[in-house]
């Protein structure tokens, strides 16, 4: 099963929610105001016990997907879930049936083995070593190399450029 395009999106942006601004890492989820929001605007109910297990399972999934931790340390994050069955007219579906305040962080990692199963290797960090944000990629060629073209595809590619006009200067 391939999560949802919706599912995706949420994952990556709980990923993407600590950038590099100014130097400095910004933690969207660190203002508990701003968090509520962030959790809120993301289908959850904005509660502190939510958040803190977002926080948990982000950093967790940030270093699995970097290759820092191997995959199975997530396996905590996922205790106790159970599925219950789910019958509609296309079928029977098993659901996941976490507590309330653990279903965001829970989904996040139901997300990340759904993409790993059927997207294996298209979610993955931005190669450009400064910044810290992740790319899912769903083009044919699956050559994405940057979180965004405008952000760091032509910030590398004109670093580039100087380096090899200042290499061609002192030649
Ligand atoms: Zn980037």
């Amino acid at each position: 099963m391939v999560a949802d395009r919706e599912q995706q999106d949420a994952l990556l942006e709980l990923l993407n929610s600590t950038p590099v601004v100014n130097g400095g890492v910004h933690d969207e989820l660190e203002d508990p105001e701003a968090a509520r929001s962030w959790q809120r605007s993301h289908g959850g109910s904005g509660t502190a016990a939510e958040r803190k297990q977002l926080m948990e399972v982000r950093e967790a999934l940030q270093q699995v997907v970097r290759g820092d931790r191997p995959a199975t340390s997530l396996s905590p994050l996922l205790k106790g879930v159970t599925s219950h069955p789910r019958i509609t007219a296309e079928g029977v579906s098993w659901e996941p049936n976490p507590p309330a305040d653990r279903r965001m962080a829970v989904e996040a990692v139901l997300t990340w083995g759904a993409l790993q199963q059927g997207m294996p290797g298209r979610l993955r960090p931005c190669a450009n070593p400064e910044c810290r944000l992740f790319l899912l990629d769903r083009s044919k060629t699956n050559k994405a190399r940057w979180c965004s073209m405008a952000l760091c595809g032509n910030r590398m590619k004109a670093r580039r450029h100087y380096q090899r006009t200042r290499k061609a200067a002192a030649d």
